[in-house]
């Protein structure tokens, strides 16, 4: 067979791997490639769109999904959609929007693939109303470390469905998924942008809009401290009934150099983000969007993830149950204010309830993320961070995470014996392997 050796990373770029790698197209070929690896063993690389080492097997040997890029079918009257795991949800969009179709659920960017997307059961910023991936998903099709291409739905081999929803590519390498699409009413959203005041504010407005909008998307001023603490833009959204009267899509940025740190200064970074609040009008604005620019507003920004620098950045994903959700954010806020950390960006979501995975991450509550460069006391803050997140009874999201310890994980996601088990029964040698399972301690 024909590896080829890469240097691999993901969008953080705080982690590498120098890896074999294989883009098989069709099913013999990745049959092959998943027999033939050796003893370091084999990961699936989807998109790359994963923060920090999900999708990485330094020393080892990756499957990229780039030429599994099929859309199978698509089923106009249902919205049924059957497609190739690489197939990525910019390709999905040009297909389906022109027929009123579009997926209940994607990421921040279209760059991400419907493998990821089951791997680690994605949620967006309508999950309060809609769940996660794993909840539109009706079956997939999985090459396990046997050579076996198996179906795993909620009814036919289920327990390696739950376990490979949210399961970071350790059950083995998707191939297809087979999922349904919602339809809609145009290619519009009619978006609000809310500024508010303070911590409070946000999440109230977010508590009091959960029934009345179908999208909450906080952006906070990571950089506000004192009474201004949580301050941001609240966008809340709905599908719109038409496409008249939609704005122009925003013209695409290009971010081609890395910033020297010292633009990375708190002080610079508090400047850019007071103007970027202080620059929406009191009452807030309205715009008809075209969905695109909508789901996926950071594709406006290519390059965006080298505004951290050459030493890459790290993102903090925590998840409160609601009924400690305030006072979990508001700590974490109190946490990045006194080690004086510095971002372009924190966001906040509600969550609806649990994913079907076994270590899905999404909760009934609140998602706060934050992403923060990668510079000397970020590892110690991230270690308070997780302790805060555990004592108010949340978890963080390993499709962002490089730094989690495996005690920790293992408290914050109670169905990881649940997990190995399936491992332990359709992988016992550990063929599929990765950096994060490694640090995680994933395997039994
Ligand atoms: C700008 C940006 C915005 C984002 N916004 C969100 C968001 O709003 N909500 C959210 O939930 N996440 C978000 N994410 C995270 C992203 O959705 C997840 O990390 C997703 O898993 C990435 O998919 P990918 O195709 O890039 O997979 P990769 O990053 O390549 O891999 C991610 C994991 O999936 C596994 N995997 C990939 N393909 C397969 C396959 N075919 N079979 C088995 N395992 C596979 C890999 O082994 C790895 O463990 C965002 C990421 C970025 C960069």
């Amino acid at each position: 067979m024909s590896w080829t050796d890469t240097t691999l990373t993901t969008w953080g770029r705080s982690r590498f791997a120098r890896a074999a790698t294989i883009a098989p197209s069709d099913e013999a070929g990745l049959r092959a490639a998943v027999l033939d690896s050796h003893a370091r063993g084999v990961i699936t690389y989807g998109g790359g769109r994963c923060y920090g080492d999900a999708a990485l097997d330094d020393g080892g040997q990756t499957i990229l999904t780039s030429a599994l890029n099929r859309i199978e079918s698509f089923d106009a009257d249902t919205g049924e959609v059957v497609c190739e795991a690489g197939v990525d949800f910019a390709a999905l969009l040009d297909r389906v929007l022109p027929e009123g179709f579009c997926f209940p659920v994607s990421a921040a960017t279209a760059s991400v693939t419907v493998g990821g997307a089951f791997a680690n059961d994605i949620h967006s910023k309508n999950h309060h109303r809609v769940g996660s991936f794993g909840d539109h998903t009706s079956w997939i099709d999985i090459m396990l470390a046997s050579g076996e291409l198996v179906r795993a739905s909620r009814d036919e081999n289920a327990d390696i469905f739950h376990a490979s929803l949210g399961g970071t590519g350790l059950t083995g390498t998707i191939m297809r998924v087979g999922f349904r699409l919602m339809r809609v009413p145009s290619r519009s959203a009619d978006a609000e942008f809310r500024p508010l005041a303070d911590v409070d504010a946000m999440i109230d407005t977010i508590e009091a809009s959960r029934d009345t909008h179908d999208f909450l998307f906080g952006w906070v001023d990571a950089m506000a401290t004192g009474k201004d603490l949580g301050r941001g833009i609240l966008e809340l959204g709905n599908l719109a009934a038409s496409d008249e009267g939609q704005v122009p899509l925003p013209a695409t940025k290009h971010i081609r150099v890395q910033p020297p740190s010292f633009l990375l200064h708190p002080a610079l970074l508090r400047r850019f983000t007071d103007r970027r609040y202080r620059k929406m009008p009191p009452r807030g604005r309205t715009a008809r969007v075209h969905l695109y620019p909508y789901l996926f507003p950071l594709d406006s920004i290519v390059g965006f993830n080298r505004v951290y620098g050459r030493r890459g950045f790290y993102s903090i994903h925590t998840g409160f149950p609601r009924a400690t959700q305030r006072a979990g954010i508001v700590a974490v806020m109190e946490a990045l204010t006194a080690a004086r950390a510095g971002s372009f960006a924190a966001v906040m979501k509600p969550m609806r309830g649990p994913g079907a995975g076994l270590l899905s991450f999404p909760m009934e509550g609140m998602a706060y993320a934050i992403d923060l460069p990668r510079r000397k006391g970020v590892e110690a803050l991230h270690k308070e961070i997780e302790r805060i997140t555990l004592d108010h009874g949340g978890r963080l999201y390993i499709a962002k995470d490089a730094l989690m310890t495996a005690e920790t994980f293992a408290t914050m996601f109670p169905r990881l014996d649940e997990f190995r088990e399936v491992l332990a029964r359709i992988d016992p040698e550990g063929r599929f392997q990765s950096d994060m399972g490694r640090r995680l301690r994933l395997h039994p």
